[in-house]
């Protein structure tokens, strides 16, 4: 048997019980059923995976009821016992890896070959703040000439989570992992296109002890479910991740509650190609960061710009490259871009190519579907673009590369500038003063110069203008999922103020 005949004999057996009951929602440590269900498809081949409760503001209205009421027992609860819990739940995740990439992958159509590493992430993510635990909520003292004034962090109260379906197990670790260790409680609501591992995390994290209430798992429609858990007043924040448009709704549905909201959102991501850089190494990494995930990833560089002096003999190598790119089952190990999450996005995706086409692009590698079943692309690179076209502007979330000329290192700049978004920005260059003085200028939340997209858990991930408010990571979570809270006490009897004394 080859590795993808393993790979699917296992899935059949980790499949089978969700085809038995379907996925309810998890609340209070029980589950509960809908009478309204939606079908979960493969993008592999469009089968039915199983049926999905699909959640109603009343579903959501016990899921919140459950966390508020969950909230003073965790945020009570000595840290070192909250700490051992997130690190059993890292201990599950990874015991359980194998069984969420494969989950993963027939739910989302990405390849194996990076859902195994999402997965273990995942872990990492509880791993890491599980660390941060102990002192998250420690605060500082600040005397002044009348008052010794102490600061202290507490965890803001029960929390919503929104995840999208791009990396959904690994996105929904890297929100409710942070938000538990500050003390917060969570309802979380998957992505509905990608609704299996999530269910999978909830289980985990109650055979590892957390207790019943603390991680509620509501699923369902952005439009019905995750508007309610917005709207929700014993939510006091939303965590949210998806299309830059959505997180403005998520703002206007929040407003009557006046909720605290995180968003990560959208871009369009520009790498700049230098003629001094390693030619070789910007290469693969502009490869990696648009074609690995199926390019249905926010940190990817869809825009490549590219210097005039090198344009030619850069894109050669690159058609060449994106041609060899292997298209496949995702479930296969040797497969680099799977299919991708479902008809209505392979659908916005491929329209891409008859825009490029009208607006005077040239498609030098790709252009169309790939087989006959299933939601596959071919890798896809546009040349000839300016930076005005459609293709240069709008995030396609695919497996399609836009590269763009520039001649000096201002006009670059102009160009890496002038996008709604500002997510991330990858710089090319052996000239130190001009990566200095270039990353300085490009507005992006996030910049990484000779490197692709390496993620650190303690530096701040966040974007910029269209692509999002607020930082992930490190201490900066806990600025989201915690409240600052300051206490003065007076030292002596100074002088206070009297009224109404004359
Ligand atoms: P989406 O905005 O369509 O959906 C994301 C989530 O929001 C889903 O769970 C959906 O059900 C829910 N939702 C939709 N409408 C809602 C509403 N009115 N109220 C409450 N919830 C609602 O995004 P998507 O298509 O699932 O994901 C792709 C997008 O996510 C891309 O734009 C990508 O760039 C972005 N993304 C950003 C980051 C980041 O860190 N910046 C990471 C991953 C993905």
């Amino acid at each position: 048997m080859s590795k993808l005949d393993d790979n699917l004999a296992a899935l059949d057996g980790h499949l089978a019980r969700f085809r038995e009951t379907g996925i309810l929602h998890r609340i209070a440590g029980a589950d509960h059923a809908n009478a309204a269900t939606f079908d979960t498809l493969s993008p592999v081949d469009e089968s039915v995976i199983c049926q999905v409760a699909r959640g109603t503001a009343a579903d959501v209205d016990k899921a919140a009821t459950a966390a508020h009421d969950a909230f003073p027992g965790w945020r009570d609860m000595p840290a070192t016992e909250r700490r051992a819990i997130l690190i059993r739940i890292a201990e599950g995740i990874e015991g359980r890896a194998e069984e969420i990439a494969l989950c993963e992958c027939w739910d989302t159509g990405q390849a194996y070959k990076f859902m195994s590493k999402a997965a273990l992430r995942g872990a990492e993510n509880f791993r890491y703040f599980a660390d941060q635990v102990i002192q998250a909520r420690d605060g500082q003292h600040l005397k002044s000439p009348t008052l010794m004034n102490i600061t202290a962090r507490v965890p803001i109260g029960p929390v919503g989570v929104i995840t999208p379906w791009n990396t959904p197990f690994m996105l929904s670790t890297w929100k409710i992992a942070p938000a538990l260790a500050a003390g917060c409680t969570v309802v979380h609501k998957p992505a509905e296109a990608s609704p299996l591992t999530a269910r999978l995390l909830v289980e985990i994290a109650e055979e590892a002890g957390l207790p019943p209430g603390v991680l509620n798992t509501v699923n369902g429609f952005g439009e019905e479910a995750g508007k309610a858990l917005c709207e929700h007043p014993k939510l006091k924040a939303i965590a949210f991740v998806g299309e830059s448009r959505t997180g403005s709704q998520i703002v206007k549905q929040g407003a009557d509650t006046l909720k605290r909201n995180h968003l990560e959102l959208g871009g369009k991501n520009p790498v700049i190609v230098f003629d001094d850089a390693d030619l070789d190494r910007a290469l693969d990494a502009v490869i990696f960061m648009i074609y690995s995930i199926n390019g249905e990833r926010c940190t990817s560089s869809s825009r490549l710009l590219v210097q005039d002096t090198i344009r030619a003999e850069f894109e050669a190598k690159l058609v060449e490259r994106v041609n060899r790119i292997k298209v496949g089952h995702p479930l296969d190990p040797a497969t680099e871009v799977g299919p991708l999450i479902s008809a209505e996005h392979f659908a916005k995706v491929t329209s891409y190519f008859d825009i490029a086409r009208e607006d005077g692009a040239t498609i030098a590698a790709g252009g169309a579907r790939h087989g006959e079943a299933g939601y596959f692309v071919q890798p896809t690179l546009f040349t000839g673009a300016t930076n005005d076209m459609r293709i240069a502007q709008e995030e396609i979330f695919g497996p399609v590369l836009t590269s763009i000329p520039f001649g000096t290192e201002k006009e670059a700049l102009t160009l890496a500038n002038d996008t709604a978004y500002g997510l991330t920005g990858y710089v090319w260059t052996n000239d130190l003063t001009r990566a200095l003085r270039f990353t300085d200028r490009l507005e992006a939340g996030m910049i990484w110069v000779n490197s692709e997209n390496v993620r650190h858990l303690p530096t701040p991930f966040g974007g910029v203008k269209a692509s999002g408010i607020g930082r992930d990571g490190g201490d900066w979570s806990f600025e989201f999922y915690m409240e600052q809270k300051h206490i003065g006490f007076a030292t002596g009897q100074h002088r206070i103020t009297k009224l109404g004394a004359a």
